[in-house]
């Protein structure tokens, strides 16, 4: 069991007495990566079998993926939203054309920075329309969610969440959200009345294990929604861009959401890139001033994530994660 020991020659940063203890890693220490394959400190090479949770879904330093960083680097890193750069619009087109046609209605996306950032623009966008638009009095704005979900770390997010880590000794939380079920779309359907904006869930939940819903669940989901008028939003953060063999999880069942939440992959295990894209009508009531970000859309952020975008835009990590998965899968269960 190598794989788990600790040697007196590796820095042991999950020891030492700077670091906040939020995280409990394996005791491994890593000094370089290629592709699948990392390598420690003492030069023992590891098969990388988590990939950043998703974030390395074309493996650790994809040629293309820096080559457009470090061409990157030498021209302009940063102009905040303040200004426009070249690399904005060219991201956010390329990014709609992938992404658009697998969404509902006419598609728009706003860059972000993490997974969490573009739940929370989601969120934001959700309620807006729903004050706005449906005309659900103001601060009354419901969404359902799911137990056992994952939406990530901020103070609203961890509110609706159901893991006691993630919750205990961070009230007071954020009102507004129902939990239901996941897997039940009767109890979902149950929980939507008047004051309700969205119903936000994982197509696939990726946190407490990889869970799987059952068969008709998300169309099922699509129907209870579009028959409320409740917009559906996927939190594709993690089983987005390729994960599942096709370039959404709602693609490989079959459904197409309001709003999608994108983020990991997208910065292609170089830095940190998220969106949301869907509905025009939706995220086109986010107006200046009312929501934004620093970093978001910053010209590295869009030529790694144009790389990611054009990578997957072949159809190729697609069709290899399909056939990875039938290969292990078939092996596995051998
Ligand atoms: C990882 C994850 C997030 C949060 O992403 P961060 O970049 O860590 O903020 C949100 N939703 C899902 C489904 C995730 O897996």
């Amino acid at each position: 069991m190598t794989l788990l020991t600790t040697d007196a020659t590796t820095p042991a940063a999950h020891s030492s007495s700077v670091l906040a203890p939020n995280y409990h890693p394996l005791h491994v220490t890593v000094a370089s990566a290629e592709g699948s394959w990392v390598t420690d400190v003492d030069g023992r090479r590891y098969l990388d079998l988590l990939a950043g949770y998703s974030a390395l879904n074309f493996g650790h330093r994809h040629p293309a993926l820096v080559a457009a960083a470090k061409d990157q680097l030498d021209r302009v890193t940063l102009t905040s939203r303040a200004f426009d750069h070249d690399l904005l619009l060219p991201f956010a087109r390329a990014l709609t054309d992938l992404v658009g046609p697998l969404v509902a209605g006419e598609p728009m996306m706003l860059p972000m920075n993490t997974g969490a950032e573009a739940v929370e623009t989601a969120i934001k966008a959700a309620r807006k329309w729903g004050y706005e638009v449906k005309g659900v009095p103001a601060d009354r704005a419901t969404i359902v969610v799911a137990d056992g979900n994952f939406h990530g770390r901020t103070t609203t997010i961890v509110s609706f969440s159901t893991d006691p880590d993630a919750r205990t000794g961070f009230g007071p939380f954020t009102p507004g959200f129902r939990v239901v079920p996941y897997g039940d779309a009767a109890a979902l359907e149950a929980a939507i009345d008047e004051t309700t904006v969205a119903v936000l869930l994982e197509p696939i939940q990726g946190e407490q294990g990889v869970v799987v819903p059952p068969d008709g669940y998300w169309s099922a989901v699509r129907a209870v929604t579009t028959a409320a008028d409740v917009l559906l939003v996927a939190d594709e953060v993690q089983s987005g861009l390729g994960r599942t063999g096709t370039t959404l999880a709602s693609e490989y069942f079959g459904v197409r959401p309001d709003l999608v939440t994108l983020g990991k992959a997208l910065g292609g295990g170089i830095l940190p890139v998220s969106a949301v894209v869907g509905r025009a009508d939706v995220l086109g009531r986010l107006t200046a001033g009312t929501h934004g970000s620093t970093f978001g859309g910053n010209p590295l952020a869009c030529a790694v994530g144009l790389a990611v975008v054009e990578l997957l835009a072949t159809g190729e990590p697609q069709r290899l994660a399909q056939v990875r998965g039938e290969q292990l899968g078939a092996r596995l269960d051998a």
